[in-house]
């Protein structure tokens, strides 16, 4: 299966249409429908062969057409047109969501555990019941999967030079119990009444699902790359997440909608994980003000701009999502929206996307079992950990234990990083070869809750704090960073001695009493004693190890503390000889320093603040300037320093090592080339 260099800029065009919707494609014209994405600067387009309502729009033996269509071959006519003007398409297939094959195969539905028949409403995730207006889930263990290879099969054999198959929704709401999936779960000794034993079985029968497609295309069309939807999981138990997966797939396909369940959290996290393995990457957002299937929701520019520059700053090609109306004509103001974006982010896309990431601090992702979901984000330590980084402007990348530890000088293991003794090994490595290592809270224990890394730091471990919350006060050497007092931890954390040679830069200060019914002061958390000599310590330091007892990273993401993030810019300073950007950037900016495909280091700053104005979305409607940015990269050497999008060259002054300039401004997002 070949790896493609996909189209930088595409449009993911949804069409699921209801059968009692007339008129199907009734004001289509392929020339026009071709133009208009040619204007708006488009390169790739995803069509659709099948929609979740079940209908196939194609001449086909194997599926059903849409009752209404006024246009016989519309997915073929439409795929003449944009290839005429020079636009790549690529198709769109559903797995799990197909209305029709649940009407009328109810033996294949999925069901939960409880017994229901599996359904759920596409925004909020909640299940619904029978009379509830959402997807019913068809299971990949049911003979329905023979009819999906026939579909895919079928359409790729009219289209075999398409750039990708893109297969929509291949997960569960909840770990199925279908009679389908008891059978098969029964046959490999596993229990199905068992919640751990279905949730193996369902990613596992998911991944021989996707072999088993991958066999049936593979016959054929051994070149066309596949992708399976709705798979991006991120966490550090390595079997149950992507990682087993990624050579399933022929691209990697990263959906991210800000404004949806996703958030604008998601996509950095996904995209700084995903960088690490060789794929073309490709992210989608949406023109939606809120997600797919918002018809007549227009997203506001600078959030499209932002959206789009953001995924690109990582390497990362864009795809935008739009759902075609029913009668088949693009709507306008959509594509100028679109072309705005497009156009102005095609002068600086060819120094970002390929290129490779330059990260100096990995954050390691928890390997503690969690509720795995593709959608939103569990994820609070990492998350918290990703924040810092990024509002102080260091460059990270988001790894498991198998990543290449070599490639940075920091890791991170974020507040509950269980150490076995494979991955104790790696950080020995990594530490004697001069590696920083940040740990938190119950990070470095083994699974029997032992401090198991005795080698990078003697501590004794002792469980939990007897107080929650508890204070924090810098030592010496921190206060100059922090404020003099006791700074509320309002997490609590672990309780530890530190070993011989173990420096203690802060300690914790308990309150005089937890606040329990029996005793409790005033409206939150009880105040702090005085300080003693005997307190135990919060932050220490062994070399280059360096342990918080608190849940640091988990604390900054539930109340951002500000104090949480001075110690952690304190340890940062002290121990990395050399960053490798500092700014005077604000703390809303984002910064990405990668290797363009043609060697030259590109540094992107982007500016734009999203703002939670709703219940439930964050909204950006403002591109707010920046004026007077002071640029200091390490960079030795430097022949030249140019804007990526205008290519005028900018004065610089190489100061050893690092360059340095002054830029005057950033209108929205500002890409610097090193030469
Ligand atoms: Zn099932």
């Amino acid at each position: 299966m070949k790896i493609p260099q996909l189209p930088n800029r595409e449009i993911h065009l949804d069409f699921h249409t209801n059968g009692d919707i007339p008129g199907i494609a009734s004001e289509f014209n392929p020339e026009e429908f071709a133009s208009v994405f040619k204007k708006a600067g488009v390169q790739g387009v995803c069509l659709f062969s099948r929609g979740h309502h079940g209908y196939c729009y194609y001449p086909t033996e194997v599926g059903t057409p849409h009752p209404n269509t006024q246009v016989e071959d519309l997915l073929g006519e439409q795929y003449r047109a944009l290839q005429k003007v020079g636009i790549v398409p690529s198709v769109y297939t559903t797995i799990c969501w197909d209305e029709l094959a649940a009407s009328n195969h109810p033996e294949w539905l999925c069901q939960r555990g409880d017994g229901r028949l599996m359904k759920m409403d596409s925004l909020s995730s909640e299940a619904l019941g029978p009379f509830g207006a959402g997807w019913q889930f068809v299971c990949w263990n049911s003979p329905y999967r023979h009819y999906v290879l026939k579909q895919s099969l079928e359409v790729t054999r009219r289209h075999p030079d398409m750039d990708y198959l893109f297969l929509d929704i291949l997960f569960n709401h909840e770990p199925c119990a279908c009679s389908w999936c008891r059978k098969g779960m029964t046959e490999k000794g596993m229990n199905p009444e068992s919640v751990e034993d279905r949730t193996r079985y369902s990613y596992e029968s998911a991944r021989e699902f996707m072999v088993f497609i991958n066999e049936g295309m593979s016959q054929e069309f051994p070149e066309v790359p596949l992708f399976f939807n709705s798979r991006l999981r991120l966490t550090g138990c390595v079997e149950e997440g992507s990682r087993p997966e990624v050579p399933l797939m022929g691209v990697n396909i990263l959906e991210s909608l800000p404004s949806g369940p996703w958030g604008y959290d998601h996509f950095p996290l996904y995209g700084r994980y995903f960088n690490q393995f060789d794929h073309a990457l490709l992210g989608h957002t949406g023109k939606f003000q809120k997600m797919w299937g918002d018809f007549g929701g227009l997203k506001n520019q600078a959030a499209l701009d932002f959206e789009v520059i953001r995924m690109m700053s990582l390497g990362v090609a864009a795809s935008i999502g739009d759902q075609l109306p029913p009668r088949g004509k693009l709507d306008s103001p959509t594509y100028e929206l679109i072309g705005n974006t497009y156009n102005r982010v095609k002068e600086v896309e060819k120094w970002l996307v390929p290129s490779t990431a330059i990260d100096e601090v990995g954050i390691l992702l928890s390997n503690r079992q969690k509720e795995l979901s593709s959608v939103g984000t569990e994820l609070d330590s990492e998350t918290g950990a990703m924040k810092m980084l990024a509002q102080m402007q260091y460059q990270y990348a988001v790894l498991d234990a198998e990543s290449d530890f070599s490639l940075y000088k920091v890791l991170i293991l974020a507040d509950g990083i269980i150490v076995d003794d494979a991955l104790k090994s790696k950080l020995l490595v990594f530490s004697g070869n001069g590696g920083i290592i940040i740990l938190s809270n119950e990070s470095g224990l083994d699974e029997e809750g032992r401090w198991n890394l005795n080698e990078l730091m003697p501590l004794n471990y002792m469980g939990q704090h007897p107080n929650k919350p508890y204070y924090v006060r810098p030592g010496n050497e921190l206060k100059e960073s922090l404020q003099d007092t006791d700074h509320v931890q309002y997490m609590g954390g672990s309780l530890v001695e530190a070993g011989r040679g173990v420096e203690v830069l802060a300690s914790i200060t308990p309150p005089y009493f937890n606040r329990e019914w029996k005793h409790f002061c005033s409206h939150l958390q009880t105040p702090p004693q005085l300080p003693s000599e005997n307190d135990a310590p919060e932050l220490l330091q062994y070399g280059n190890t360096v342990y918080f007892a608190s849940p640091l990273f988990e604390c900054y993401q539930n109340f951002a503390p500000k104090s949480c993030r001075t110690m952690f810019s304190f340890i940062l300073e002290k121990l990395m000889d050399t960053r490798l950007l500092k700014t005077n950037l604000p703390t809303t900016a984002e910064t990405t320093v990668r290797k363009a495909s043609t060697g030259e280091t590109v540094l992107t700053m982007i500016h734009y603040i999203h703002q939670r104005r709703t219940n439930t979305i964050d909204i950006i409607e403002d591109e707010i300037p920046l004026y007077d940015i002071d640029v200091d990269l390490y960079h030795p050497e430097t022949i030249s320093v140019s804007d990526g999008e205008t290519g005028e060259s900018l004065d610089f002054i190489q100061d050893g090592k690092r360059v340095k300039l002054k830029v005057d401004r950033i209108s929205g997002y500002r890409v610097l080339v090193f030469a």
